[in-house]
């Protein structure tokens, strides 16, 4: 064999199990006790083998309101892997007028020499036009089977709603799943320009611009319209209760219908936006109550909710700060490296999580929802040898010096937490290895993903 880690614990989302892990031609070819030998040997005794993380919601390489994002795919990729997750699935935003295909083209161009783990890309669409529906079956037989509509002001939303819900239609028809980002414009256009009015700008009066009631009449609206589109949709980056218990009664239903959440609701409340330089806090939507983060808990532990995914994306504090009126104030955050060891330490140390649950909500759950699994999402022969190494015991301080992504500040400066890789492997090849990038630019490849199965 060419690679054996020995003495570690295998989790999945069903089992822990104490076995050594044997690894040929990037694939897992023998999961079991005492192999033989092999030309590399990796003692993993006291630690954890979790398949890779598979971070389905990150703009990597994004240009957004005349910024450019402070990552590439190789310093983004970089940061992704040094935390333990071995697949992402980003957003590719099309400009004006351009077709799926030249949106997805282009962002592969940008990842191409650059990724250091396998990427998947979902085509965004902005322009709901007969054209690009017509685009959409080629684009999914190309194996991008999910798309993303922004019920929000930058993709017209509320004037195009009736050709949104053919689009939804569109991918339920052939085997695709709508990714809906859902905020209501109207409710949030009016509060914008009310506190613009009043002289409410910056942050600390940002939450109230985008309330938790915008979330919930939208995730509602949103929920309707695919029922009627008869359509499965994943709403993504989840805040609050209002969003969770629509999907809820929905689901309850035999709607089809997932959600996702974001760190920031797991471990942030809207305290922070006290805080000298609150704007690095900015994300649509806003950082809740604090009781809010309790409810994001249950909801993953209570499979209300089905994914964590981060909405990586790097801006340095001077692009976060340009903006003045609320509406203004600049989205999104480096997140990509903290994602694994947060949700263990927070999630999995402090008991809100099991160790099992932990596993499907970061790899297998979004493995199986856009179209990876089994290749990726869990630890099986013949799956991708995607595992991290991750020793439980090892106490981390999260600095910004040490971080990977080149965003100039860091979300979680100065929390503790318990818990980080040792080793990440893609396909075998061990990239990282205790803190050390060893994976070269370029090697991460695109991921063609099969059609949507419901979990
Ligand atoms: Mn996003």
């Amino acid at each position: 064999m060419e690679c054996v880690i020995r003495n570690g614990t295998v989790v999945t989302a069903s089992d822990s199990t104490p076995a050594d892990v044997g690894i040929e031609g990037g694939k897992i070819t023998h999961i079991g006790q005492g192999l033989g030998p092999a030309a590399r040997e990796i003692d993993a005794s006291g630690q954890y083998l979790f398949p890779g993380g598979v971070d389905v919601h990150t703009h990597v390489d994004i240009e957004l309101m005349g910024h450019r994002s402070v990552d590439d795919f190789y310093s983004g990729t970089v940061a992704a892997a040094c935390g333990g997750v071995t697949t992402i699935v980003d957003y590719a935003l099309p400009e004006a007028g351009q077709s799926i295909q030249g949106s997805v083209d282009a962002w592969e161009e940008k990842a191409r020499d650059k990724s250091i783990i396998d990427y998947g890309i979902h085509p965004v669409i902005l322009e709901p036009t007969q054209q690009i529906i017509d685009e959409m079956a080629d684009a999914i037989a190309e194996g991008h089977t999910s798309f993303k509509l922004f019920m929000i002001g930058m993709a017209r939303f509320d004037e195009l709603a009736a050709d949104y819900l053919k689009v939804m239609a569109q991918a339920g028809k052939h085997g695709a799943l709508t990714n809906i980002h859902a905020e209501d414009q109207c409710l949030i256009g009016y509060l914008c320009e009310q506190m613009t009015t009043e002289g409410k700008l910056g942050p600390k009066h940002f939450p109230d611009s985008r309330p938790r009631e915008s979330e919930g009449l939208a995730v509602q609206r949103a929920i309707s319209m695919a029922k009627y589109a008869e359509a499965p949709i994943y709403l993504v980056h989840l805040s609050c209760e209002e969003a969770l218990a629509p999907i809820r009664q929905a689901r309850a239903h035999g709607q089809i219908i997932y959600g996702e959440t974001r760190p920031l609701y797991l471990h942030l409340s809207r305290e922070r936006f006290e805080e000298p330089d609150a704007e690095r806090y900015v994300g649509w939507p806003p950082l809740r109550e604090a009781s809010q983060m309790q409810v994001m808990w249950d909801g993953l532990r209570n499979d209300n909710l089905q994914t964590v995914a981060t909405d990586h994306c790097g801006w340095n504090l001077a692009q976060k700060k340009a903006g003045k009126t609320v509406d203004e104030l600049l989205p999104g955050m480096s997140n990509l490296e903290t994602l694994i060891p947060m949700l263990y330490s927070e999630g999995v140390s402090q008991g809100k999580l099991s160790l099992n649950r932990f596993v499907e909500v970061s790899a297998t759950n979004p493995a199986k929802l856009f179209g990876l699994y089994p290749q990726k999402g869990t630890l099986a022969v013949g799956s991708d040898a995607d595992i991290v190494i991750f020793d439980p015991r090892k106490a981390v301080t999260i600095r910004h010096r040490n971080m990977h992504s080149r965003a100039d500040y860091e979300l979680y400066e100065g929390f503790e937490i318990t818990g980080w890789p040792t080793h990440t492997l893609s396909r075998g090849e061990v990239i990282v290895e205790n803190g050390t990038v060893l994976g070269n630019a370029g090697r991460g490849k695109l991921l063609k993903r099969k059609r949507f199965t419901p979990l």
